[in-house]
């Protein structure tokens, strides 16, 4: 039964968001059949939790998208605060076959059609933002609409902490079932490998609870697969201690990116001995900030510690450094990124080191003035022609 539900909402929101990509009919029509829809949420009781276009709260949480590529302006936000209100607005939605809408927890996703909806209904998770530990069960239960730093500045003060985002502003919802990458990763897994319970309304309305022992394989799926398996109205998670950890954000010129590589590579060899750090590099162009691409890294140790793989990453001379020992939620805001660029280019770019091909080091250099992805799709096909070793993964967003 749940396994036919979890499907009928698939193939139904897949069919949503196709919708929301193709013009269906006139315009009209579509703002017409959408005036129906939030006339239909009115009529189920959740007028109250309604935004129209005109007032300030609505602009508010256009505004408070992400992305601007996501700001869209839809006929109406619905802002349950409850799981029951959740399965109301459901139960109103697929009423009537014309209603199209999207899920918004944090905001955070980058591209249009993600978490909102034009013309549409925007369930807006938003209003739901509980965080609760349970010591005597060791589990915390938190909210979809929550952030990040307010999920840790609560449990902090019972000294405990969940598996959560780095960047504080993230919402709790879209993370967790995408995934989820933390300061706790080495130790304890993906995010979403630390829920022991997801309470979930289905796309008939009906809630229900998925864990290991009751609908696993909802359980499973919702364990990074994502959106359009129900709307997540609740996480159980793994609560445990947390002290104050190490870390800050550390900037090198980029001469020292062949010492950077092979102390990244060192840290990455030993996170077996070493689980309870976590580091990135990142090669980073900021006209506004530097003239030059400089080479940022985030990096953390939950224990409080200066491991000795940070310690090797830390010998190599720095430009900026803010490492420091002190609370979780004191990491949060360096991790921000300014909401207002429209275009972001993420490149992913790996490399074979063969001792024989002198080769590489010139292929090298091209590389790093080409910010085409369609070139490094090329290069990798002229590398695989030749033989050499490298690929390149590179999105436009
Ligand atoms: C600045 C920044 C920093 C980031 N840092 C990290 C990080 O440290 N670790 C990491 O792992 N990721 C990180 N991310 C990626 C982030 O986890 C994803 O973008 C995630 O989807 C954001 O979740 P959200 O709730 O804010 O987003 P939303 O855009 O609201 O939701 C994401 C998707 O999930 C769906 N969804 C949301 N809530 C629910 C729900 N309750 N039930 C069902 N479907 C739902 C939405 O419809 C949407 O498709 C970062 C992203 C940004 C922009």
């Amino acid at each position: 039964m749940v396994l036919q539900t979890m499907w009928t909402f698939a193939s139904w929101a897949g069919m949503l968001s196709f919708a929301a990509f193709v013009e269906a009919g006139p315009v009209a029509d579509k703002r017409q059949a959408a005036k129906s829809c939030c006339v239909a949420l009115e009529a189920a009781g959740l007028g109250e939790r309604i935004l129209y276009p005109g007032s300030a709260s609505y602009q508010g949480r256009v505004d408070s998208f992400f992305s601007i590529d996501t700001r869209l302006t839809p006929y109406c936000f619905v802002q349950p605060e409850t799981s029951s209100e959740v399965s109301q607005a459901v139960k109103a939605l697929v009423a009537d076959e014309s209603c199209t809408f999207a899920v918004r927890s944090g905001g955070h996703t980058l591209w249009e059609g993600a978490n909102n909806i034009e013309d549409g209904v925007t369930i807006d998770l938003g209003r739901m933002t509980t965080t609760r530990y349970h010591p005597e069960k060791g589990t915390a239960t938190v909210s979809p609409g929550s952030r990040w730093v307010d999920v840790y500045a609560k449990l902090g003060e019972d000294g405990v902490a969940v598996k959560g985002g780095r960047t504080g502003t993230v919402g709790v919802g879209g993370l967790v079932i995408g995934g989820g990458m933390s300061f706790f990763s080495a130790r304890k897994g993906f995010v979403c490998d630390t829920v022991e319970e997801f309470e979930v309304v289905l796309a008939d309305g009906e809630i229900v609870i998925a864990s290991r022992d009751s609908n696993a394989g909802l359980f499973k799926a919702l364990k990074g697969g994502s959106s359009n398996f129900g709307i997540v109205t609740r996480y159980e998670m793994e609560a445990f201690e947390v002290g104050d950890m190490f870390g800050g954000l550390v900037l090198w010129n980029r001469t020292h990116t062949e010492e950077m590589i092979h102390a990244m590579v060192g840290f990455a060899e030993n996170i077996e001995q070493d689980p309870y750090s976590t580091a990135f590099l990142m090669w980073w162009h900021d006209p506004v900030m530097f003239h030059e691409t400089t080479i940022l890294s985030g990096m953390h140790n939950t224990r409080g510690h200066v491991s000795s793989s940070l310690d090797r990453l830390l010998s190599v001379p720095q430009v900026a450094n803010t490492t420091r020992l002190a609370p979780i939620t004191s990491f949060n805001p360096e991790l921000e990124i300014a909401p207002i660029r429209r275009r972001t280019l993420l490149r992913l770019t790996g490399r074979r080191i063969d001792n024989n091909d002198d080769e590489d080091g010139e292929d090298s250099e091209g590389d790093e003035d080409n910010d085409n992805a369609e070139d490094d799709d090329d290069n990798n096909d002229e590398r695989g022609r030749r033989g050499k070793s490298s690929c390149c993964t590179s999105t436009k967003i």
